[in-house]
């Protein structure tokens, strides 16, 4: 059974133990939902692994809601790595650092790095808060699909599966938290967000990295797996042709499927059924997850259009490209 749990002081005191007691709870953050156990109790960490269907190789983030818990976790904090924590630091980063040997192996799948990481939520840093222990915490939703950014779509994925749900505020920003690997020569994005590389680049004085090929060999191996996938077929159409839209919804029709445009523009559809995204870059962030979660259960055919260009839409396409399953249109 799980306990559905208020953002209340005796609700969270009530989270902490559990999380203290080796349980799962599942969080709100500015990002995306968390569903965090204790970093340092193995057994607990390894219920993440199964409550979600993770791979053991895909490492946890450990979340923190304290600077100084950082020197019970990492090995030691380079100068680049200062410059990033007193720039970005509460905020959706994650910075990954050399591990310190409290940190189980299946907390960073076998790898000799720690990703960290402390929430800007107030809701996130008062659970954490009430935790004392370093909390390590993927996505809450099952294995490959999408990140949940309300409390309802961790309910849908979690529902008796996690120990207890915070039912928090939905998520302001969407999706998920930048990774920064500062262990390297030179700093690199592994996973783009809202703190964007020129903002980092800026703080750091110094070119940054942003791996770009999905087949590159990188330290992180959750971007080789299937990810934020809806339940039915989605394709992407990137160039904003609306005549190729339109013919493939029609084609979709004729097939019998139940189709939906999921775009930034629906009075350019006004004889099908559309799916509002937002208008700007940090609105389809907001919403994209949600949007596939809600389209799913209505329609049986998602057709996406995107064709944002700038940092934050670089950080939108990477997810919804993986949604899509690169399918392009
Ligand atoms: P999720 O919690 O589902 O958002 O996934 C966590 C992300 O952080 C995954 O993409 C991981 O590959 C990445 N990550 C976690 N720990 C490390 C690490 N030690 N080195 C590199 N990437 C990491
Ligand atoms: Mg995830």
């Amino acid at each position: 059974m799980t306990k559905y749990l208020q953002m209340t002081p005796e609700d969270l005191e009530i989270a902490g133990e559990i999380v203290r007691g080796g349980g799962l709870v599942a969080f709100p953050t500015e990002t995306v939902y968390g569903l965090g156990a204790n970093a340092l109790d193995v057994q607990a960490v390894k219920k993440i692994y199964v409550a979600k269907g993770r791979p053991s190789d895909n490492p946890l983030i450990v979340h923190i809601y304290d600077k100084s818990q950082l020197a019970d976790i990492a090995l030691s904090v380079s100068a680049d790595a200062e410059k990033i924590i007193d720039a970005f630091m509460p905020g959706s980063i994650t910075i990954v650092l050399p591990k310190k040997s409290c940190i189980d192996d299946c907390v960073t799948g076998g790898l000799p790095t720690v990703a960290v990481r402390m929430p800007s939520s107030h809701e996130a840093l008062a659970f954490l808060r009430s935790c004392h222990v370093p909390v390590c915490a993927p996505s809450a939703n099952t294995s490959t699909r999408p990140s949940p950014t309300t409390w309802q779509s961790v309910k849908e994925d979690m529902d008796g599966r996690i120990d207890a749900l915070l039912m928090g505020s939905d998520c302001k920003v969407g999706i998920e938290s930048t990774v920064l690997d500062l262990c390297g020569e030179q700093p690199t994005v592994l996973r783009p967000g809202i703190v964007t590389p020129n903002g980092i680049s800026a703080v750091l004085g110094k070119p940054v990295r942003v791996v770009t090929n999905p087949k590159e060999k990188v330290n992180s191996p959750g971007v080789r797996y299937k990810h934020y996938a809806p339940r039915c077929p989605m394709v992407l159409n990137l160039d904003g042709n609306k005549d190729k839209v339109l013919d493939f919804y029609r084609r979709c029709e004729q097939d019998g499927y139940n189709p939906v445009i999921l775009t930034r523009y629906p009075r350019l559809y006004p004889d099908c059924s559309t799916w509002y995204l937002g208008t700007t870059d940090e609105e389809v962030a907001h919403n994209l997850f949600e949007a596939l979660r809600r389209c799913e259960k209505k329609y049986d055919y998602i057709i996406a259009c995107y064709n944002g260009t700038g940092e934050v839409a670089f950080s939108v396409l990477n997810r919804i490209t993986k949604s899509a399953g690169q399918n392009i249109l």
